[in-house]
């Protein structure tokens, strides 16, 4: 009820308008666990190649390698499940989200104090109840309209009016499909690949593996990618159980599904390159692959940006417009 009060107060004056940034607090939960699981990958790269770089010749990629998955498997299985689960259930909400917004009635909306009885549970005291205190404040923005209509309850009817109507049309493009912002992703994203720059630079200067500053930096531009993918594929993977078998196959058997594609997909796509690399050795192969991965990347990228603007608007006429319309931000009424 609060929640809904609080928003519908930003949207009640049209006119005096200043943006809101909307961001439910389960994607912030999930832009920390993606935190946490992409620090840790990139420690282990970083330190695997540290290893690698410190070992004898003849061992070092083993030895590199084995500690890379002894690192990145405990992420894998730690990590990675909570994080689904979350983006799971995220997604699930948001789903539901259009339909409550479509059919909200304050009348119905849930309220703590309501539901404990206005007795603070820990204490005792008894609580003053926030439902009388907004239906108070709604008939007192809506006096006047309520003395034309002449209806006892009118001031809840307006207000009911604005959320499905002024309030739906506000916050469900904002959230989307339910994905994180992307310029959130971004912060968390290329800090943690830009402190990875100077090993790699470093990495082409020393010459290991044979490799130069070239092929050291096309193998950062591959991780890079790979990382990229990755981050798509999470969001994708969820999003397409959520809607197409939600309902048939428990989240049991869901995640660990999600899980194990999510991980075996990157390293499908990252292959190519070092298979290219390694057997024959040339920059320009092994450039070429890399630059089909990002191609890869750009037309996902560009065909679920389109496709998502297609199903959210429909025709074309209306898809450009929207499109151009800020993706962060609400336009929302300033009241004190
Ligand atoms: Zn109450």
């Amino acid at each position: 009820l609060w929640c809904t009060f609080e928003l519908g107060a930003f949207l009640k004056d049209s006119g005096r308008e200043k943006p809101v940034e909307f961001l439910p607090v389960s994607v912030a939960f999930q832009l920390l666990l993606q935190w946490a699981f992409m620090t840790l990958l990139c420690l282990a790269v970083q330190v695997s190649l540290y290893i690698e770089e410190a070992a004898d010749a003849e061992h070092s990629s083993d030895a590199a390698l084995l500690f890379f998955f002894v690192w990145v498997l405990p992420a894998g299985l730690g990590i990675l499940p909570v994080l689904l689960h979350y983006g799971l259930q995220h997604l699930e909400d948001v789903q539901q989200l259009g339909e409550q917004l479509a059919n909200f009635s304050v009348r119905d909306a849930g309220c703590t104090c309501c539901t404990v009885d206005h007795c603070d549970p820990p204490t005792g005291n008894q609580l003053l109840c926030d439902r009388e205190l907004i239906f108070r404040t709604l008939k007192r923005w809506y006096r006047n309209s309520a003395l034309d209509s002449g209806e006892k309850d009118h001031h809840l009817d307006r207000f009911d009016a604005l959320v499905r109507e002024r309030l739906s049309s506000s916050v469900l493009p904002l959230v989307g499909a339910g994905a994180p912002p992307a310029r959130y992703r971004m912060a968390l994203y290329l800090p943690l690949l830009t402190a990875m720059f100077p090993h790699y630079l470093h990495l082409g200067r020393v010459r290991l593996r044979g490799w130069g500053l070239v092929q050291w930096l096309m193998a950062y531009g591959a991780f890079a990618a790979t990382a990229l993918f990755f981050f798509w594929l999470c969001f994708f993977c969820c999003r397409w159980s959520v809607k197409k078998i939600r309902k048939a196959v428990p989240r049991w058997v869901v995640i660990p599904a999600v899980q194990s594609l999510v991980l075996l997909l990157p390293i499908a796509f990252w292959l190519p390159y070092r298979a290219v690399l390694q057997r024959t050795g040339s920059s320009l192969a092994a450039g070429l692959v890399l630059s089909c991965m990002w191609l890869i990347l750009l037309c996902l990228s560009s065909t679920l940006q389109l496709l998502a603007c297609w199903r959210s608007q429909g025709p074309l006429s209306q898809t450009a417009a929207r499109c151009r319309a800020p993706p962060f931000f609400l336009r929302v009424g300033c009241t004190r």
